[in-house]
């Protein structure tokens, strides 16, 4: 963690500043730190491997008692999960690895981390239209400058759209050390990655950013009232006002796979004391994106929609330019790697290739099917075009590819 990221930090119990112990084991390269302790005016975190672990959960707690000691290899150890030693070897051994992809270093951690999802993250519709409100709104919000936070982010996947718009570079806050540490080496590398509980209050002192979201996460949060509030904090400094977004939110009254403890909608309305909020139906974004945009956010949906919604998208900002049409720029040139989206199996036909659509499970067509909207059953690309995305570059004349998802631009080694 950059030292200079402290002015951000706040203990989530007693609000106060927090400092290297420097009488207490630590690594510290230049303006880095690498390993060591924080204090406040209540109690003292570890940081480990560059990530500050601000919660007093059980791992938290064992790995200070490592780093104290001096043995921050064995603080790591206990933050990834790796209580056998067999298993921890072998994940060490690929950490250290240069060669070694986003998806080596997930199946090192075990079958019970994360699965299959990040691979096709990219083109899910959830993300889709997540990246695109996040590009409107923290891109209206960060123009003239102002950090953004991506809290419970998980792995990065959004927070690397934040690194285009935020300047200082974005937080990522997440529970999970494995998904913050992935991410700062995959998928948002230059983020600052932190840890903490999202049941808790956050980490962060009022005002620290101009723009804080949180998607695919808030039905999980119990403690939704602390959780707006301190959203509402985060952004609440001098200057032009930021926002709040609460991305692919779930509906109480409407049912789906992975529920959680949602909200109804008016629900989610009166978590915010200090601000109207804005609730969009998800499903009217998504056809925005779909049919490239403008993604319309001066749309005010019929509350009867809202209800109907499997998801919400929920916008709070006192910026009038927040809650209009916002046109979708076509894709930035690639940054990571091109890649033909992973859905697709390819089929060799002579001197071109077919690909098809083809999702890896039963469950997956239940909960992204509607990426079909986008994604077409087949298609084909001869061998110029082949040879050109191996290159790194869009074929001429196929841009809409990466706007449809069917070309990918994905974080380098990702897999
Ligand atoms: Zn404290």
């Amino acid at each position: 963690m950059h030292i200079e990221t402290l002015d951000l930090l706040r203990c989530p119990y007693c609000g106060g500043r927090l400092a290297l112990v420097t009488d207490l084991f630590n690594q510290v390269s230049g303006d880095h730190i690498e390993d060591g302790i924080l204090g406040c005016h209540c109690c003292i975190f570890p940081v480990v491997s560059g990530i500050p672990i601000l919660h007093l959960l059980p791992a938290s707690t064992a790995a200070r008692d490592e780093v104290q000691a001096g043995r921050p290899d064995r603080a790591r150890r206990i933050m990834f999960g790796l209580e056998d030693d067999g298993q921890a070897e072998k994940f060490e051994a690929a950490a250290r690895a240069e060669t070694s992809t986003y998806r080596d270093l997930v199946e090192a951690l075990g079958p019970q981390f994360e699965g299959g999802y990040f691979l096709y993250r990219f083109s899910d519709p959830t993300f889709v239209v997540a990246d695109a409100v996040v590009r409107a709104v923290a891109g209206t919000v960060l123009a003239g400058g102002g950090r953004a936070v991506d809290i419970c982010g998980g792995s990065g996947h959004l927070t690397r759209t934040l690194l285009r718009l935020s300047t200082p570079p974005p937080v990522l806050a997440d529970l999970y050390f494995a998904k913050v540490w992935l991410a700062r080496r995959f998928t948002a590398p230059g983020c600052e990655a932190i840890c903490c509980d999202g049941n808790a209050p956050m980490p962060f002192a009022r005002g620290a950013f101009r723009f804080a979201m949180c998607v695919d996460a808030f039905m999980y949060i119990w403690t939704k009232r602390q959780f707006v509030a301190d959203l509402t904090r985060l952004v609440d400094g001098v200057g032009e006002p930021g926002a709040v977004l609460i991305g692919h939110t779930h509906n109480q009254l409407v049912w789906c796979p992975s529920h959680g403890q949602p909200l109804s909608p008016a629900g989610y309305r009166d978590l915010f004391e200090t601000i109207e909020p804005r609730i969009f139906s998800e499903a009217g974004l998504f056809s925005d994106v779909v049919n490239g945009g403008p993604l319309d956010l001066s749309r005010r949906d019929a509350w009867d929609t809202v209800e109907q919604s499997v998801a919400l998208t929920i916008v709070a900002s006192r910026r009038a330019d927040v809650f209009t049409p916002h046109p979708i720029a076509p894709p930035a040139e690639p940054v990571g790697e091109l890649r033909v989206n992973p859905l697709y199996a390819a089929h060799p036909e002579g001197d071109q290739v077919r690909f098809e659509l083809r999702f890896p499970s039963e469950d997956y067509g239940e909960e992204y099917g509607a990426c079909r909207d986008y994604l077409p059953d087949t298609f084909v690309l001869d061998r110029a075009a082949l040879a050109a995305i191996a290159d790194g570059r869009v074929p001429p004349g196929m841009a809409d590819l990466v706007r449809r998802r069917v070309l990918v631009d994905l974080p380098r080694s990702y897999y």
